[in-house]
């Protein structure tokens, strides 16, 4: 990924980041796997994001296909309908930009061979794989952008057997709210460890779907949670500024709740459990990190400190003391103090701030809010007089 600032180079703007501070090691966005799991509103703004982003490889499911309906969506065109949402993703994404690997899997994961299939893509050998932490995944990150709870209970359940890290995403049916959510398998809650209400009480998802009514969508609300997915994972993946745990959005009041969701250690689910097991055993290894980690920063710290900022003094700036020689500014001319900081002949015609409020004060020119025509009249005089 080249850093040259040319305009036929596609990543100059990207590499930017790294100039600017923000992310130091913006390349190695080349060496990440992702799997985004739903090609709809949310899940094909997120691919074609994160394929402009140079991501190294896209691992795209969905069973659907593209229609007409969608088309108040961003990233699908009328042209496509008929074609299945991963092979169209893929064609539109491949003409963006070549460098990305994309692997298509039109498959439905709620099945149990389209379960099988799930596991055995993620896991499978890749020569990017970069993944530590125990992981028995091929991937870096898993993009949960499915519309209802029997898939992200399936996603959940194939990130906790693999100990993979995943963000799930969700959009209101009446489009104008949405979240995401980072799930890292024992350290925070899972998608079982708290479930929602529905659930809760035992309703059947399938029979909340009243014939003939379908949801609302809107372009801006999957566009704002699209952003704030990728924004997310890419903080997570280049380990740059804050990672959201969740963070909410209301679009009718614009308010960005966030929140931290701790795992549930009587969670319905087992291999949550093993992994929130796996988690609390591995504490004093991290404490033992954490520890090195905070020494090494403060002697950093300490021998940055010592180092001059700038070694060079172009403009022969120095750092005078307050209290050193710098006499009041703005003094009427001719009154001490000021004489000092004018050339000799120039007078100022205006007294400075602090004398002029002083002598307003003690004449109480101005202390009165309202005052009949003789007040004004006196204020005026009192202004003239200078
Ligand atoms: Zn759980």
């Amino acid at each position: 990924m080249s850093a040259e600032v040319v305009d036929s180079n596609p990543y100059s703007r990207l590499m930017a980041l790294k100039r600017m501070g923000i992310v130091n090691n913006y390349e190695e966005i080349r060496s990440f796997s992702v799997a985004i799991v739903g090609i709809g509103g949310v899940g094909s703004v997120a691919a074609e994001m994160l394929t402009r982003c140079g991501i190294g490889r896209l691992l795209l499911y969905d069973y659907d296909t593209v229609e007409l309906a969608n088309m108040n969506r961003l990233f699908f065109r009328p042209e496509q309908a008929g074609m299945t949402k991963t092979d169209a993703a893929v064609q539109t994404l491949v003409g963006i930009n070549p460098d990305v690997d994309l692997e298509s899997y039109t498959i439905n994961i709620t099945t149990v061979d389209g379960f099988k299939t799930f596991i055995e893509s993620l896991t499978r050998e890749n020569k990017r794989k970069r993944n530590t932490g125990g992981s028995k995944s091929g991937v870096d990150l898993v993009l949960s952008c499915v519309d209802n709870y029997e898939a992200r209970m399936v996603v959940n359940q194939a990130c906790n057997e693999l100990g993979q890290t995943w963000m799930e995403s969700g959009v209101s049916e009446d489009a104008v709210s949405g979240h995401i959510q980072l799930l890292i398998p024992g350290e925070t809650a899972c998608f079982a460890c708290a479930p929602p209400l529905v659930v809760a009480s035992g309703v059947d998802e399938r029979t909340l779907k009243r014939e003939g009514v379908c949801a609302a969508s809107l372009p801006t609300t999957m566009g704002i949670v699209a952003g704030l997915l990728v924004q997310n994972s890419l903080k997570y993946l280049l380990q740059f500024g804050q990672v959201s745990k969740y963070l909410g959005y209301s679009a009718l009041k614009d308010f960005f709740p966030t929140m931290e969701l701790r795992p549930n250690p009587q969670c319905a689910n087992l291999a949550c459990r093993q992994r929130q097991g796996e988690y609390e055993a591995a504490k004093p290894a991290r404490d033992l990190a954490a520890r090195a980690k905070a020494e090494a920063d403060a002697a950093e710290a300490a021998l940055a400190s010592k180092v001059p900022v700038h070694d060079e003094n172009e403009w022969n700036i120095s750092l005078v003391d307050d209290d050193e020689g710098v006499a009041p500014l703005g003094v009427v001319a001719g009154q001490q103090g000021s004489a000092g900081h004018l050339p000799e002949g120039l007078l100022r015609e205006l007294p400075d701030a602090e004398v002029f409020d002083e002598s307003a004060q003690t004449e109480e020119a101005f202390v009165k809010p309202e005052g009949d025509l003789d007040d004004l009249q006196k204020q005026l005089e009192a202004l003239n007089a200078f």
